[in-house]
C-alpha cells in the first residue's frame, strides 16, 4: 500500500472513530446548506457559527429564499459575523442560482467557482461534502496541517507555497470516502493540530508527520512577513435629537463597511458646526468630543474620533428613508451595523441610562 493511501486512510479511520458529525450542516447535506456553513465558518469558531446558521437557515431554509430576500434583511442576519462581503455575495451568489440555473445549486466545479465568493477549496468542500465529488480542499486549517506534516517552507499567501501545498492536497484525497476525509482534515486542522498547541499525540499521522518527527511544528506554515499596518483618521458624528434617536447614514455599497448603518463622517477639512448647518441644516447645542477609538482593518488601522452632539430641532434636511436613519433604541430592526458603530451606540446608551 502506498504512503499515500495509508494517509488518507488513517484519516478516514480517525474520523470514524473520532470526528464530529452532529454539526447543524452536517444534517440534510444539501449544497446549499453546505455553501452556507462553509462561507460563515471562513473567518469564525465553530461554536460561534452554529446560533448564526441555525437563526439563518430558518428565515432563508434554501436558494430562492436567499435570492428573493432584500440585501438589508440578509446583513441583519449576517450582522456580528464580520466580513460583510462575505454576506453580499452570497446574495449574490442565490440570485444567479436562481436567474441561470432555475434555483438549482449548480453540479459542476466549474460552475460552482464562477459563483461570487466561492473560491476553489469552497467549490471542493459543498461539491464533496454534500455530492461525494472528489475534490481537494486547502482552507486555513488543511494548509497548516499540510505544510507542517511536509515541512513546506514559505509563507501560504505566497503563490509558489500555494501550490506546492494544492499538489499535496490533490495527491492525498482519496477516491472512496472522500466527503469524511476532507470533514476530518478540516477537524483535525481545528482541534488538534492548532496554531500554538498542537496535540500531536492525538494526530492519526503523527509518526510520519516531518514536523512531529523533527519536533519543529512551531515554524510551520511559515508566517507572514511583517509588516506595520498604516493608520487612517477620522471624526464620526455621534447626533441626538430632542427624543435621544440616534442619527445614522448608510453607508454607499462599495468601501469599508458597504451597505451597512453607521454614524456620518466629516470631511478632514471641515468645521463641525459648519458640516451640522450646510449637510443638516441644524444648530448645535451641545458638543463633546470622546476619546479616539482604534478599528483595525486587514489593511489599516482607522483612528476614529467621536463628536457627541446635541441638538434640540429635528433637522429637515434628514429623512427617515434612505440615506439616512434615525436609530430609536436597541430592539429595532436595521440590518447591519458597523462595529465600532455599536460599540459606540453602547457608550451612548450607557451615557442615558
Ligand atoms: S503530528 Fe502534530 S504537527 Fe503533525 S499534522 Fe499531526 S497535529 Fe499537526
Amino acid at each position: 500500500m502506498s504512503h499515500m493511501n495509508d494517509f488518507s486512510q488513517r484519516v478516514v479511520a480517525w474520523y470514524d472513530a473520532h470526528g464530529r458529525k452532529h454539526l447543524p450542516w452536517q444534517q440534510q447535506r444539501t449544497p446549499y446548506r453546505v455553501w452556507i456553513s462553509e462561507i460563515m465558518l471562513q473567518q469564525t469558531q465553530v461554536n460561534t457559527v452554529i446560533p448564526y446558521y441555525e437563526r439563518f437557515m430558518q428565515r432563508f431554509p434554501d436558494v430562492l429564499s436567499l435570492a428573493d430576500a432584500q440585501l438589508d434583511e440578509v446583513m441583519h442576519y449576517w450582522s456580528g459575523l464580520g466580513y460583510y462581503a462575505r454576506a453580499r455575495n452570497m446574495h449574490q451568489a442565490a440570485q444567479q442560482i436562481r436567474d441561470r440555473y432555475q434555483g438549482l445549486f449548480p453540479d459542476t466545479f466549474e460552475q460552482v467557482c464562477e459563483l461570487p465568493g466561492i473560491g476553489r477549496s469552497t467549490a471542493g468542500a459543498i461539491l464533496s461534502l454534500a455530492c461525494q465529488q472528489r475534490h481537494a480542499i486547502l482552507d486555513g486549517n488543511v494548509k497548516r496541517v499540510l505544510a507542517r506534516y511536509f515541512i513546506i517552507e514559505g509563507w501560504p499567501g505566497v503563490t509558489k507555497t500555494a501550490d506546492q501545498l494544492w499538489e499535496k492536497a490533490e495527491q492525498l484525497t482519496p477516491l472512496q470516502d472522500v466527503a469524511k476525509y476532507n470533514q476530518a482534515m478540516m477537524d483535525i486542522g481545528s482541534g488538534i493540530c492548532t496554531r500554538t498547541k498542537p496535540g500531536c499525540s492525538l494526530c492519526p499521522v503523527n509518526d510520519t508527520c516531518q514536523a512531529n518527527v523533527q519536533h519543529r511544528q512551531k515554524e510551520f506554515p511559515h508566517r507572514k512577513p511583517k509588516e506595520t499596518l498604516p493608520v487612517r483618521k477620522t471624526t464620526m458624528v455621534l447626533l441626538r435629537n430632542a427624543n435621544d434617536d440616534i442619527l445614522l447614514q448608510r453607508r454607499p455599497p462599495a468601501g469599508i463597511w458597504g451597505g451597512l448603518l453607521a454614524f456620518p463622517e466629516i470631511p478632514a477639512n471641515q468645521a463641525i458646526d459648519q458640516w451640522c448647518n450646510t449637510r443638516l441644516g441644524i444648530t448645535i447645542l451641545q458638543q463633546v468630543v470622546w476619546p479616539e477609538i482604534r478599528h483595525t482593518f486587514s489593511h489599516f488601522h482607522l483612528d476614529i474620533t467621536p463628536i457627541v452632539i446635541e441638538t434640540r430641532s429635528n433637522p429637515d434636511r434628514v429623512m427617515d428613508q434612505g440615506e439616512w436613519v434615525w436609530y430609536k433604541g436597541e430592539n429595532e430592526t436595521l440590518g447591519g451595523l458597523a462595529a465600532p458603530v455599536k460599540r459606540l451606540i453602547r457608550e451612548l446608551e450607557k451615557q442615558r441610562a
